[in-house]
């Protein structure tokens, strides 16, 4: 026999009274681990944005379920503050929300679109699509003119500026703009809008991007038609480059109180994080020097020390890498993760400071106690914000505070 690591006791609920803070679900689920979405901070967020950026229009970002945080809630907030349009990447959310009757005054805007997209649904719930082929076109349109009159295909031709994902190529986009206006004088297409997105690589990049949209937009222009709303950027350009707004800038990031451009907080943009990761601790133990923890033993405490068993591991969105300098704070204190995180758990060396079972561990948060703030922790695990934000498992119970609109 070897000496094969023993995995960690897997994590029991325990069955403590546990001091309730606001809001807090009885569930032994929630009390072990939760993220805590900020709803007043979301909706303060973009009202601050809708008013920065005005009159240009805001597109609120809620793909990959709002970022994770649960679309289902974050779209009646924004649709409480004035948002008025909505990206989802695919259709399906949007066409679910309008069928719930959801955002009935706003418009949803999908541009990820499978071959067998659900055309008439898009025509019939009036959901936007971005538009890049002569095939997606045609089918589109056709769905518009089998539903009859009165009915459209809302279509915002989708222009690759260099970013090679959706988006037409410069070369054909004649030939798509061509049969859009064709099919709009027929009355089943409506030119809702011209779209891109940009790889901000670096400023010459982005410079060059938009230079191929504005050319794409006079193309367009000179071949008849005319778009309700342009748009192009995303968080980060549309604060720092007011002449890249056009009509529209579409927003995930700012709204969630996440800046992604580096060495820029939250603070600076006026915004607060929406996004607290928390736990408990639920198991407490005092080791002498020498002591390996975690799979792989891959630390050794130098000498006495206390670690404290934290509910979260990979499962919950926690990188493997967080052990190689990421920290959370407990009363306020920073303490490292030490040892392999492990798909549900992780350790903290609290040395010898007082740690009791239920104590609440802060992955990241706003960073009013001391924590680090989102944009710190992905730093710190090789991520971006964005990313930490959806990896957040399935598992870990989403907890709204600041009221709900
Ligand atoms: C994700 C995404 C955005 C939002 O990006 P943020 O940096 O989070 O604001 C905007 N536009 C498109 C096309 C996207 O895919």
């Amino acid at each position: 026999m070897t000496t094969a690591p023993v995995p960690a006791e897997p994590a029991a609920p325990v069955p403590v009274a546990a001091p309730t803070p606001d809001a807090a679900p009885a569930a032994p689920a929630a009390w072990m681990r939760r993220a805590t979405v900020d709803l007043a901070a979301y909706r303060a967020n973009l009202a601050s944005l809708i008013e920065r950026v005005a009159p240009v229009e805001l597109l609120a970002i809620v793909k990959a379920d709002a970022y994770s945080l649960g679309v289902d809630v974050m779209v009646p907030e924004a649709l409480s503050v004035g948002v008025r349009w909505f990206g989802t990447v695919e259709s399906e959310p949007a066409l679910r929300l309008r069928r719930a009757g959801v955002g009935d005054e706003a418009s949803f805007f999908a541009w990820q679109l499978a071959p067998d997209e659900d055309w008439a649904a898009a025509v019939e719930l009036r959901v936007d699509l971005g538009v890049s082929t002569l095939e997606q076109l045609e089918a589109f349109a056709d769905a518009a003119r089998a539903a009859g009159p009165g009915h459209e295909a809302l279509v915002h031709l989708t222009i690759d500026t260099g970013l090679h994902r959706e988006g037409c190529l410069p070369a054909d986009w004649a030939a798509l703009v061509t049969r859009a206006v064709e099919l709009r004088d027929e009355g089943v297409v409506r030119l809702r809008g011209c779209f891109s997105h940009v790889s901000e690589t670096s400023e010459a990049d982005d410079h060059a991007a938009s230079l191929v949209f504005r050319k794409a937009l006079d193309d367009a222009e000179a071949l008849g038609a005319t778009f309700e709303k342009r748009h192009m950027s995303s968080s980060s350009a549309a604060l720092e480059h007011p002449e890249r707004r056009f009509d529209m800038v579409r927003m995930g990031s700012n709204g969630y109180g996440n800046p992604v451009t580096e060495g820029v907080t939250a603070a600076d943009r006026g915004l607060r994080q929406v996004l607290t990761l928390s736990a408990r601790v639920v198991r407490v133990k005092r080791v002498p020097a020498g002591t390996g923890v975690s799979y792989d033993y891959t630390w050794r405490a130098e000498r006495d020390t206390t670690l404290a068993l934290v509910p979260l591991g990979y499962a919950d969105g926690v990188s493997r890498r967080a052990q190689h300098g990421a920290e959370v704070t407990i009363h306020g204190r920073r303490h490292p993760i030490v040892g392999r995180v492990a798909m549900d758990q992780f350790l903290v060396d609290v040395g010898d400071h007082e740690v009791a079972v239920g104590d609440e561990v802060v992955l990241f948060g706003p960073g009013d106690d001391g924590e680090l703030t989102i944009g710190e922790w992905a730093d710190r695990t090789g991520s971006v914000p964005e990313e930490v934000s959806c990896r957040i498992g399935a598992r870990v119970p989403r907890v709204y505070v600041g009221g709900r609109s």
